[in-house]
């Protein structure tokens, strides 16, 4: 196909990426977006391969059935609770991947502008940074390393001579970019270090953030490879997901009330919180707590990453209908970041068919959480802790929260008295209106639908 025909099927491409995006920022259209933006996936991947210098279709046909097999596989094998490890790899893959596309680049270039150098050189650096950072995010995410951040005196500046060696070989580079010279392996070596220190100081509660950048950066790296192979569409979907990536790490900022320099740099999690909480436990049975659910009229459920582990929302459900049944209003509190990645709960709770009008946002529930009469946590902890409201003294304080200690009773349904994602005590759990559901979360609310049922 000619230039002008693959620079219009790009621009087709572009649009549908961009409608796609758009698409996926309601529920009720994020399939159809996902859909569209596959198309046009599809057409720039057909579009491309009619170009002009193709190397060799055998080994694209290899890659494209290797990949496929690995990417249906791990669609349909990796359990929801190891999604973001997933995203983590594809990240890490992105990177690898325009690492390996600048590399190649420079090396099949005979005689490389300065231009040319440097975005292929950025593509090499970026790529080898979010390659081996997610990696280093996968290990603590599966927990193969540590969770906990890693930091040590010097840090930063290890970290700062890092950088500037980077920018110093990298701007000789750019005059004299050879591929076999020992100056481009120290550089490799160098980006790939970066993005071990960069994450290793960031613990396992802001590894999500830290993934959602790291995608963020393998969508700069494409852009970048993109405009050393001078591939249009390569820049485009780049920069989306490189803005893309960076919007959604500033919502999940927002969300726990932290800046990104805060995330990145201040070690979280490495100490834990001084704050004791101590106080008079309550446990309920599940005969007692059906009992009270059946006398409520308003209910809300709020889910958290424990219902992901359970996979508890298909009898949240059931448990929901027969409350509406029963006369009672039910509603499903979402809290921006419960659970391990953004939309988490809502994509468990749309697999089990709740309809989105019950879901009600953070900001909206909570000024009518002192008219609920019960509030079902379901393992959910530090989206709930009162503490990062009420505590000046604690790691998360400042995060906003759902208020259920505000409502009227609260079920906290849980297996111990354990600390969440965070490892910062819970006060709730010793709260007046508190009362403990110990168990398993799908367990505890089938064994309530099953009294409701009796
Ligand atoms: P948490 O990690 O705070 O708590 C989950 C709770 O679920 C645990 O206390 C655990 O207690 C309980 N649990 C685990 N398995 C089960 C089970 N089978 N049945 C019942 N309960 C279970 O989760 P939240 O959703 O409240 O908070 C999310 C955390 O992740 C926050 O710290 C947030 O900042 C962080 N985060 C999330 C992001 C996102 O995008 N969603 C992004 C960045 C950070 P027990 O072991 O006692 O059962």
């Amino acid at each position: 196909m000619s230039d002008i025909y693959i620079n219009l099927a790009y621009i087709a491409s572009a649009a549908l990426f961009v409608f796609g995006l758009k698409m996926l920022s309601s529920p009720a259209t994020a399939r159809r977006g996902n859909l569209l933006s596959s198309i046009g996936m599809l057409i720039a991947i057909v579009a491309t391969l009619t170009a002009q210098g193709i190397v060799s279709y055998q080994w694209i046909a290899v890659g494209a059935l290797a990949g496929g097999v690995i990417g249906a596989l791990a669609a349909r094998l990796v359990a929801m609770t190891s999604m973001p490890e997933m995203v983590a790899l594809f990240n890490g893959s992105g990177g690898a991947a325009s690492l390996l596309v600048g590399w190649a680049a420079l090396s099949a270039a005979t005689n490389p502008t300065a231009f040319t150098a440097a975005v292929a050189f950025l593509s090499i650096l970026i790529g080898g940074v979010t390659a081996s950072g997610s990696i280093v995010a996968w290990a603590k995410l599966a927990e193969v390393v540590p969770s906990r951040a890693v930091v040590f005196p010097g840090q930063r500046v290890v970290n700062g001579l890092i950088l500037a060696a980077i920018v110093v070989g990298g701007t000789l580079f750019a005059t004299q970019p050879a591929t076999d010279a020992p100056l481009f392996y120290a550089l490799l070596g160098l980006a790939l270090l970066l993005g071990v220190m960069a994450v290793i100081p960031i613990g396992g509660a802001d590894m999500p953030v830290v993934i959602s950048l790291l995608n963020s950066y393998s969508g700069l790296a494409a852009c970048a490879a993109g405009f050393a192979i001078d591939n249009n569409i390569l820049i485009v979907a780049g920069s989306l997901v490189g803005a893309a990536g960076i919007i959604l790490t500033n919502i999940m900022c927002k969300a726990m009330n932290r800046s990104l320099a805060n995330v990145l740099f201040s070690g979280f999690g490495a100490v834990q919180a001084a704050t004791k909480v101590e106080g008079e436990v309550k446990p309920i049975n599940v005969e007692d707590a059906s009992i009270i659910l059946e006398a409520a009229s308003s209910v809300t459920f709020v889910p958290g990453y424990g219902m992901a582990v359970a996979q508890a929302q298909h009898v949240v459900r059931e448990l929901g209908d027969l409350l509406e049944a029963h006369g009672t209003e039910v509603t499903y509190a979402i809290h921006p970041v419960a659970g391990r990645m953004p939309g988490h709960m809502n994509v468990l709770l749309a697999e089990a068919n709740v309809s989105y009008d019950k879901l009600v946002e953070m900001e909206d529930i909570n000024p009518r959480m002192p008219n609920v009469d019960v509030a079902v946590v379901i393992g959910a902890n530090d989206v709930v802790n009162p503490a990062a409201r009420d505590d000046a003294t604690s790691p998360i304080h400042g995060m906003p929260i759902i208020n259920v200690d505000h409502a009227r009773t609260v079920f906290v349904l849980k297996r111990s008295m354990a600390s969440g994602f965070a490892g910062v005590d819970n006060p709730l759990f010793f709260g007046q209106n508190t009362r403990m559901l110990f168990g398993d979360a799908k367990a505890s609310i089938s064994g309530v639908v099953a009294q409701f049922k009796d």
